[in-house]
Order: structure tokens, then sequence, then C-alpha cells
């Protein structure tokens, strides 16, 4: 008989650990034997300078079994309470189609998958992503879209940046803003203008042109809710060489005329109230459409439409956006992640609903809200703004009362308007409402009648559209819920994400999504919440919020969290701005050097170019290393000037640099702060931490290394951790105060905090894993990063170890060689991978003609040693290349990926190799197959031949 084992031992057994980590007890076994440690204490060892390991204790706690985990998060969301909201302010209640919810946002074919770097994988998502620049081109009049920004405040930011960017007004470096946008889009408009020495003046709307400016910033309709056009302004404005930029809502314009007509040259807003839930500020993502002009200066991604190696129709990202900020300082923004996921949702929506659906959703609002208006205005109590969309500011003589009838009715109203109240409606009310705001504003016995209102109606002049819209075949065809579901299937089947295979891109950390830590994203205490209802409503998120920073502080070794910032770049920025002014504020503010390795990530000197700081790049020595002879050469050159270093650690090569304490304290010596980029936490957690090492402030992309999936290129979250002297200068915010800055301090995101409804996912992981499984999941992450290294290592070389001639928690295999020899190259690599069913790890960062593998924790050793087969037999295909027994332009790695066109096509006989070897190269791929929709995609042809709108139909016809 076994031994019996205690419940205590029973429970462990049955943790989310070993749900989260891939490899069991045996496999990891079976591979720390196989890289010569004795354990995972051992192999950490082998790996972390000694120096910095940790002694003390996470405080996270105990793992918490998945049910008990989401009962202590539903009694916190149980706090939340979701009200009636009339708010607005760029959030308002939507109706998310509950096709589009099951099967997108609820979907890991969708929410797991990546950036489409590997377009032949990925046509689904561009397709998706397709449609919302035709969204948003259609809707703003505009002859060019972006696949979309952070949220509404930052594409301001951008916009602005922008016009200076593009603007013949070469001498003027002020920006007008209109008195009448929302007070959080001027906000992150201020903090950005600061740091870049711009200008701004906020006045009248028709005061803009009294100035000399390279551009201006206009709301339509306005934050009051009147709708205005501008002509005669833009004209003027043109006459000086500014640019104008136009913030509005993609409802509205279903309504009103498009701000081309009245000659905007940018036009951005948010797209969240096209189904995306308001979810307490974020994830939604926003648009971003402008002049053809003005293409290669758009910030953010840009999907085009090329044409494979076959000639059909194939979407890619255009125009180098596949990473503009491989730029680095040249390039417009840091944006990096960027919003893919919540796009999507908008595009499905406006698929869903067509053009006629979404006039209706449109015209039933702005009647219910002239029925509101009519009400009031009968009884006296007429708004202020004159015409209106969905808006209405309502000047009250006694707002205490109308609050007390307000709170007594659950409803909120917008309270910031000196005088007045404003009413925002939207597609979730129903007529009743108009009642209960009348009860409201008006009190009891005010004797109106919806319905007599409503049948002898009039609807105040307004510029109304004259132009059609979503008239291309994809919104015109899949409005009825079947229609619909096989849309979305079908686009969801051109795309390889984490439900098929392991996507192992380097510096991304692409690990498990757990059901569990996804499901609270639906919960309506969490997605129904607005923003700025007052804080006594959002308790539950406070203290959901306030439990994962606390989390994140022990986690890092840093004083206290900021988490506003909505990506890892925004973090950057953020952490920056907070260095920035903290050396303002200790008579420092002339320091300006900010220290780049070479080894950086694009987002770091792109992040730096936004706070006016001077990127010194340092070099690296042959090992991958921080060259530390250039580091005090620049260091000491700079001395006087030193702002900071960015580094990151483990760095970028994949390796724990033994000097990075003498990095730190060399910086410190010289006057300057240490920004330790904190994308690979994933190496760190539980084993060393960027407080403990010594650095002062760094971002966690929480959609890395904290579970939040990447929904195909965005959402994430990148709060900043900071040392005590820091915390008084991270962001704060116009509307709502945290109570974490001081209160002056600007926003860098339109909400408070940023993308809040994904915060339970990083939530429901790190309590689920508690101290031990966050440690054993960085120890693991690193065992498979090691025997990945040594396995890939037998067929190719890897670039760079550290100690012990270990890696950390990724490694860089080098191509070049191969390629000298056979002709191979990297991108043939890649492709190959697709017909072997998988993603490519990250290609030509940092290294050129390199590829950098990620396993992470999650993926067990079947499937490792699926993808080592895979490499190995690759390998042995480009040699047979490199003997000449393929021809360098006929084989299968030069015609990867394969599809079925291929295998259906007669003229695949004369190839000199099988049609079972192109498709079915191994036994996994016979079991499990993935299909690339297309052919290798031309990029040159895409980039000469720029289009990036839908497809008509009859292009797919040969
Ligand atoms: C991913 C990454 C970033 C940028 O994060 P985003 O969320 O994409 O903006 C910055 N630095 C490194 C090293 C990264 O891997």
């Amino acid at each position: 008989m076994s031994t019996p084992r205690t419940l205590k031992q029973l429970d462990r057994s049955a943790e989310f650990i070993g749900r989260h980590i891939g490899p069991d007890a045996t496999e990891q076994q079976q591979m720390l034997a196989a890289i010569g440690a004795d354990s995972l204490d051992d192999l950490t060892a082998q790996i972390v300078p000694e120096d910095i390991r940790l002694t003390t204790e996470m405080s996270v706690g105990e793992p918490m079994a998945e049910v008990d985990a989401l009962a202590r998060l539903r009694a916190m969301a149980d706090k939340n309470e979701v009200r009636n909201n009339f708010i607005g302010m760029g959030y308002y209640g939507t109706r998310v189609p509950h096709v589009i919810q099951r099967n997108v946002l609820e979907n890991p074919g969708w929410y797991t998958a990546y950036t489409p770097y590997q377009p032949e994988i990925a046509q689904g998502r561009l397709e998706a992503i397709l449609n919302f620049q035709q969204l948003s081109m259609d809707l703003t009049g505009m002859a060019l879209a972006s696949a979309s920004l952070l949220d509404e405040a930052t594409a301001a930011a951008e916009a602005m940046a922008l016009a200076k960017r593009t603007s013949k007004n070469k001498k003027s470096d002020l920006f007008f803003v209109a008195d009448d946008v929302f007070p959080h889009t001027l906000d992150v408009v201020q903090t950005r203008a600061e740091q870049l020495g711009l200008e701004i003046v906020v006045g009248a709307a028709a005061d803009a042109a009294k100035h000399d400016v390279f551009g201006i910033l206009l709301q339509y309709p306005n934050q009051f809710g009147a709708i205005e056009t501008y002509q005669e302004l833009t004209d003027a404005i043109h006459a000086k060489k500014g640019l104008v930029c136009v913030a509005t809502d993609l409802m509205a314009l279903t309504r009103l005329q498009a701000p081309s007509q009245w000659g905007a040259d940018v036009v951005f807003g948010s797209a969240q109230r096209f189904g995306v839930p308001m979810g307490y500020g974020g994830p939604h993502a926003a648009f971003f459409a402008t002049r053809d002009a003005y293409k290669r200066s758009m910030p953010g991604r840009i999907i085009g439409v090329s044409k494979d190696t076959r000639g059909k129709p194939a979407l890619r990202m255009a125009m180098q956006t596949r990473e503009q900020h491989i730029r680095r300082e040249k390039a417009n923004s840091n944006i990096c992640t960027a919003q893919v996921l919540l796009a999507n949702m908008a595009s499905f929506y406006a698929v869903y609903h067509g053009p006629a659906g979404l006039k209706a959703i449109a015209e039933r609002i702005q009647r219910l809200t002239t029925v509101v208006a009519t009400g009031l205005a009968a009884k006296g109590l007429a708004p202020s703004n004159s015409n209106w969309f969905d808006t209405l500011t309502v000047p009250v003589s006694d707002a205490v009362a109308v609050q007390a009838r307000a709170d007594a009715a659950g409803i909120n109203l917008r309270t910031d308007i000196a005088g007045s109240v404003g009413i925002s409606l939207d597609e979730t009310h129903k007529a009743a409402d108009a009642a209960l705001l009348w009860d409201v504003l008006l009190g009891d016995g005010h004797g109106l009648s919806v319905d007599d209102i409503d049948a002898q109606l009039s609807t105040p002049a307004f510029p109304e559209r004259d132009t059609e819209f979503l008239q291309h075949a994809v919104f015109n065809r899949y409005h009825s819920e079947t229609e619909m579901l096989r849309y979305i299937r079908k686009l969801e089947g051109k795309d390889l994400a984490l439900n098929h295979s392991m996507i192992s891109l380097g510096s991304c950390t692409m690990k498990l999504n757990a059901t569990a830590e996804m499901m609270p994203v639906s919960w309506p205490e969490f997605a129904n919440m607005h923003p700025f209802c007052p804080q006594t409503q959002a308790q539950g998120y406070k203290e959901m919020v306030d439990s994962l920073a606390e989390y994140l502080v022990s986690i890092t070794g840093y004083d206290a969290m900021c988490m506003q910032p909505n990506s890892g770049a925004q973090g950057e920025y953020a952490g920056l701005l907070a260095i920035k002014k903290y050396q303002a504020s200790i008579g420092q503010g002339h320091r300006d050097i900010c220290l780049i390795p070479s080894s950086a990530h694009g987002t770091n000197p792109a992040s730096a170019m936004l706070t006016s700081l001077k990127v010194v790049v340092v070099a690296c020595d042959e090992s991958g290393n921080v060259d530390m002879a250039d580091l005090q050469a620049k260091a000491a050159e700079h001395s006087d000037n030193l702002s900071c270093i960015m580094a990151t650690y483990p760095s970028t090569h994949g390796v724990y640099e033994e000097q990075i304490r003498e990095i730190c304290d060399l910086i410190h010596q010289h006057g300057g702060q240490v920004y330790m980029d904190g994308a690979n936490m994933n190496a760190q957690v539980g084993v060393t931490s960027p407080g403990f090492i010594g650095s002062d402030v760094s971002h966690l992309n929480l959609h890395k290394t904290f579970a939040i999936p990447h929904g195909g290129g965005g959402p994430g979250m990148g709060p900043i951790g900071v040392k005590a002297h820091l915390a008084p200068f991270v962001a704060g915010h116009s509307v709502v105060k945290t109570g974490v800055a001081s209160e002056n301090n600007g926003a860098v995101s339109a909400a408070q905090y940023g993308s809040a409804s994904i915060l339970p996912i990083s939530w429901m992981y790190t309590v689920m894993l508690g101290n031990r499984g966050l440690t054993e999941s960085t120890q693991v992450a690193m065992l498979n990063g090691n025997y990945l290294a040594q396995e890939l290592g037998k067929h190719y070389p890897v670039l760079y170890t550290g100690r012990n001639n270990r890696v950390a928690h990724e490694c860089i295999i080098d191509l070049r060689p191969l390629k000298e020899a056979t002709g191979v190259t990297e991108m043939d690599i890649a492709k190959r991978l697709n017909d072997y069913g998988f993603h490519a790890p990250t290609m030509s960062f940092p290294v050129a003609g390199t590829l950098m593998v990620e396993p992470t924790e999650s993926e067990s050793k079947l499937e490792l040693d699926r993808f080592i087969e895979a490499m190995a037999m690759i390998r042995a295909e480009a040699d047979k290349v490199g003997r000449g027994e393929w021809p360098a332009d006929n084989n299968p790695l030069h015609n990867a990926p394969h599809t079925l066109d291929d295998i259906v096509d007669p003229s695949f006989d004369a190839r000199p190799y099988s049609r079972e070897l192109a498709v079915y190269p191994t036994a996994a791929t016979r079991d499990n197959k993935f299909w690339p929709t297309v052919n290798r995609i031309d990029d040159v042809f895409g980039d000469r031949n720029l289009f990036c709108a839908c497809v008509p139909m009859e292009a797919y016809q040969d």
C-alpha cells in the first residue's frame, strides 16, 4: 500500500501552480538532468549573480485555489456599485453584442494572439483591424487611419506631436486648445507639451486664429454637448500653415457631418462606445485618422494591403510600422503595445450593426436626448447648449437637492461643471430614463410624459451628415447572429494563437493567460463602472488596485506603484517624467542626458525623446553585456548633465549581467537615476528585484510577466514602481485623485488607473501563484530557457551566455553563420516554422540576423521538444540547400509558408520536394495542422502601393 497523504499534501497537488507551470515534476527533473543542474535552486544559483539574490520573502502569501481567489475577488467586486450613468465625458454605456463578448473578448483564439509580426498566420486579426481603419476613415472622412492608439487623451497628445512634426509654421511652438475639450484630454496634452517645450494656450475656439500656432485642438461635439462646425476657423489656421486636430465621437459621427468636410487635418477619439465596456476607464481603442500627406508622420501601426507570392491580396503592417519604435529616437511616437483586441471588438460591432443599424442606434440616442431636453425646457430648465447629439449641460440652481435626488434614484450625473450638471445618454438608456432624469432635475410633480413629447418632437438644427459610410460589403452582410458567428470564426481560424501552439517571442513573455484570470474582466461590477463615478461607488476597484499595487511593491522592492500607464512604453514615459520632475525639485533640472545601451528595446529611446532627454548610446561588449569602460567614460563625460540610464535586466540579450550593481552605483555617483526596464521581470520575480538591485524606477509589463493576454497587439498595462524619493512625482489626474502623487502632477493616460478592468487578471495571477508559485515560475522560465538554449545550441550557435554558460529566461540563436553557409535567411526559417505549426520567435531583435526565443514557464517539455524537433529539421533542410541538393530559389524554406493553394496546384509536381514534406513535416503537424492562409507576403509591393482600406471582394476572384 502507498503511504497515505495528508489533506495538506493533497491540497498542494491541486494547486494552480501545477496548472500554470507547464513541466511537471518529472519533466523538470528530466530537463534539469539534461542541462546538468541538481535542482531549480541549484540552477538559479548558477544563473543569478550572488550579490543580487533575494534573501527575504515577498509578501504575497500562500497560493490560493482558483475558486477561492475568485471568491475573494467577487467580494471586492461586490463593493463596486454599478449605477445608471449619465456622466459621459468620453465614456458611455454600450451593449456589447453577446456574440462578440463570448467569441472575441472571452475567446483565447482572439485574446492570446500577439501583434501580427508574422502576417501569413495573422490574416484574421489583420482583417478585423483593417475593418477598424475603414470604420475610422469612413466616419471621420479622412484618407488614412491607424490600427488604434491607447486612449482619446493620449491620441490628442499624438495629434499635437504630429502637427508639430508636419506643420510648415516651423517657428511656432504654440498649440491652441479650445476650452471645451474634456479636462482629462487637456491634462494629458499639457503633460506632453511641457516635456516637448511646447506652449499651450487654452481659450474659446473662436479665438484660436488670433494666435501664431502650429496647430489647434477642437472637440466635436464639444464637452458640453454642442455641435459646431469650423470651416472659417480651419481656413484661418491653414492660412497660418497650422493643423486642425479634432477630438470626436464615432457614434455622433454617424449623424454629423464628417470633420473632413470642414477642413480637419487630424481626427481622433475613443471607439469605446462601439461595444467595449467602460471598464472603469479602459482598455478601449482610440482611433486616429489623418490626411494621406501625413502618412509618414502617423503614430502607431497601420495595416496595409499587399499581395502574396501567388498574387493573392494579403494584409500586413505597412511602412515599417511593424515596429515603428525600431526607429528609436527617430520614431514618431513610443507606441508599441496598442489596443488591438478592443479595436477588433469595435470593428465587429460595426460589422454586426452595419450602417443602418448604427444610424438607428445613434438616432435613438439623439432622439431620447431631445426628449429629455424638450421636457426640461418646457419646465424652464433649458440646457445651455442649443444643439446636441447625446449631451446636455443643464444649469441647476439647487445642486445639492439635485444630487440628493440623483443618489436616491441611483443615477450618476456629471458634476464637475460649476453651476450646471452634465447629462449624456447612450445606447443602454430607455424611455423611462428620460422620466427619471426629469424626476431628478425637476423634482416630483413635473407632469411630463415621454410619449407626449416624443410624438411632437423637433430636433434643433445641427450639421447633419450627408455622406454615406460603411458601404463596403463586410459591413453589410453579417447582421444575423449566425452569419456573425461564422465571420468571427472564419477570421479566428486564420490566426495562430496560444490555443494552438507556443509563441516563443523573446522579450514578449507569451505565458498562460488562465481562464480563471480572465473571467472577472466580464463581471458587470468591473466592466460597467464609469471611471469618473464618485469614488465611494468604486471601493471594490480601489481595494483590488491597492491590493495588486501592494503585491507589486513587495515583488519589485520599490516603495510605491503608480497604476496609470496603459502600456510598457507609457510606463517608460511616466517613469522618465518622474525622474525629470524629481531632478527639477532638487535644483538639478538641467540634467538632460539619458544613457541607453545599444541592446535596448526601441521604446526606450523613443520614450526618452518624448521627455526631451538627449539619448547617448552605450556600447555592449562581445558577450552582450554593457561595455563598462564605455559606460564609465560616457557617465564621466556627461557627469554634470547626466539624468539617467535606461537599462533592461536581465539584458535584452537574455543574460544576467554581473555588474548591474556596479552600473547602478556608477550612475548614482554621477548624480543620475536608474530606470530599469521591467519587461524582463519574468526572470526576476522571487529571485531578485529591481529595487533590491538598486534602481530607482521601472515599468512592469503586466501583459507580459503578469499574465494579461496580448490581445493581438494590446491591451496592456505598464504601471511603474518607484523608490520613495520619486513617489511624489508620478502621474496624477485632473478629474479623479488617487492619492499617490501630489495633486498637481499631470496625467499620462485618459483614466486614473489606465486600463483598470484588466488589472483583475494580474491580481488573480499573483494570488493564485503566491510566493511559492511566483518564484517557481521564474525558476522554471529559466529552466525552459536554458533547456532550449542547450538543445537548440546543438543546431545553431547561441549568441550570448552569462555566468556558468547559462542564459536567463530567453536565448538568442544566431542564424548569420547558417545564412553565410547556405543562403537561407532568418525570414525563411521564421516562415518555415509556420509550416511546422509554430509562430516564429522574435526576429532580428535585439541583433539582426538572429532569433530570440523565450519559452516561458507555461510551456511543457513536450511542447519544447516539438519546437526543438522543428528547429533541428529546419537546420537539416537548410544544410540540404547549402549542399546544393535543393536549388536556392526552390526549396521548402524559400517557398515557406505552404498553403492549401500550393497543395492543390498541379505545378507543385515540378518542385524538388514532396507535398508531405511541405505541409506535414512531422507527426505533430499531421495530428494538428495549422494552415497559413496566404503565401509569403510581398512587403515592398505593399509599401510602394500603400492601400490601407478594406479590399473589395472582387480582388479575391482570379
Ligand atoms: C515589450 C517591451 C517594451 C514595451 O512595452 P509595450 O507595452 O509594448 O509598450 C519595452 N521594453 C522591453 C524590453 C520590452 O520587451
